[in-house]
């Protein structure tokens, strides 16, 4: 058992909030490649290369793609109980249940996806900020964007920055591991990274630990939130 006391406070006013991504952070492979791989009809390829390119961002990306899906329900489900998770995680969300700290799980993803994944887990009760996907017929689908901020640097669907902006009164704590995290990495508190999240930290001195799974993140998170953190401190790395 690693040793989180309730005194997360860092101040003694300002708790502690864990925003963490899904794809490829929670979910071993991206649930949204896997679905266009399955089921979308020709074409998504090509909008996949404008947006490696620059010349779109992640939201025009995402709807032009979802819009070339032609799955069911029951396809979708199917598809998507084969997805696994890093099982660090179930650890990671008993110890901030435990100790009281909010995670918030913030996607540029889809929410029916997540919350679909995380119920076969009995996590159905973790909330979620993502895209939301529309069913708007027996085998077409849409995306919408609740979450989006036409300033974000990203052209995301979900500005995650924008997100964070929710909670004014919190530290936050970000886990991620690519580019939907980047607008949130300059902002957050601190951040946990994996895969290309690391390179991206390093390059713009944003305090940060790797990590490659959750069960690397138990014992430097707790050191965190018992440190005195030093919000300027860009060195600093909890190993
Ligand atoms: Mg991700
Ligand atoms: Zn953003």
């Amino acid at each position: 058992m690693f040793l989180i006391s309730q005194n997360y406070h860092t101040d003694g006013t300002v708790p502690w909030h864990i925003l963490c991504d899904f794809d490829g952070t929670i979910s071993l492979t991206d649930t949204t490649d896997q679905l266009l791989e399955h089921f979308a009809q020709p074409g998504w390829q090509e909008i996949e290369q404008q947006w490696l390119q620059g010349h779109i961002g992640s939201k025009l990306c995402l709807q032009q793609q979802i819009a070339l899906l032609d799955m069911s329900v029951n396809e979708l489900h199917q598809c998507l109980d084969r997805i696994e998770i890093d099982p660090g995680f179930m650890e990671l969300v008993k110890i901030t249940t435990q100790f009281q700290i909010p995670l918030t799980i913030v996607s540029d993803g889809m929410d029916l996806v997540i919350r679909h994944i995380l119920k076969k887990h009995h996590l159905q009760h973790l909330p979620v900020i993502a895209n939301r996907l529309v069913q708007t017929a027996e085998r077409t689908w849409q995306l919408e964007f609740p979450n989006e901020n036409a300033n974000c640097i990203s052209q995301s669907g979900t500005c995650k920055c924008k997100v964070a902006q929710q909670y004014p009164r919190e530290h936050i704590i970000l886990i991620g591991d690519g580019r939907s995290d980047f607008c949130l990495a300059a902002a957050a508190d601190y951040v946990f990274a994996k895969k290309s999240l690391i390179q991206h930290c390093r390059e713009h001195h944003i305090p940060h630990t790797a990590f490659s799974g959750f069960s690397d993140i138990y014992r430097p998170l707790a050191k965190l939130l018992h440190s005195d953190f030093e919000l300027d401190d860009s060195a600093m790395v909890i190993t």
